[in-house]
């Protein structure tokens, strides 16, 4: 962080991890998407894929009220989450047990941002920048949003993974 001297320099340093994050789900959904049997699942993945995207453009217009470009640092903590996510899409297990791993590799990803927007919108605030409040706290609210229906879809698979026949 050697080019961060003030709020903002540390503000658009996150930033960029999250427009990172951001880039890397559009890129993973479609497979979390596909390897999902649930069909609510399925419909919470899509649904998201196009928040995501939305999300996108919503952080240029944010780089924007900084007079920045837009621009992607790595996110490692985003980076885990989707591993995770890859390694459920490969998974050979009953169908209810793969998409309680494709949930779980999800809402890693969902806490890390709702963590992370929660950060920069309070950065913001205190950095007097009203418009990007307002874009950073309508992404947080699709991202809380988005893991509440996670758990509510969990609460019923689960019960049909646990019944999964365990292996002799
Ligand atoms: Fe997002
Ligand atoms: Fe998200």
């Amino acid at each position: 962080m050697a080019d961060v001297e003030n709020l903002t320099d540390l503000f658009i340093h996150k930033l960029r991890r999250v427009y990172d994050a951001e880039k890397r789900l559009i890129k993973a959904l479609p497979a979390l998407h596909d390897a999902a049997s649930s069909p609510d699942l399925k419909a919470a993945f899509q649904t998201h894929l196009e928040e995501t995207e939305a999300q996108l453009d919503r952080l240029d217009r944010v780089f924007g009220l900084f007079n920045e470009k837009p621009d992607a640092d790595t996110f490692h903590a985003i980076k885990g989450a989707i591993k995770d996510g890859e390694d459920a899409v490969t998974l050979d297990a009953e169908a209810a047990v793969k998409d309680a791993a494709l949930i779980a590799a999800a809402q890693d990803a969902e806490h890390i941002e709702i963590a992370s927007y929660g950060t920069l919108r309070t950065w913001a605030v205190a950095l007097k920048k009203v418009e990007a409040v307002h874009a950073l706290e309508w992404t947080v609210e699709e991202e809380k949003a988005t893991d509440k229906r996670l758990t509510e879809i969990a609460k019923t698979l689960n019960y049909r993974a646990a019944e999964a026949p365990k292996e002799a």
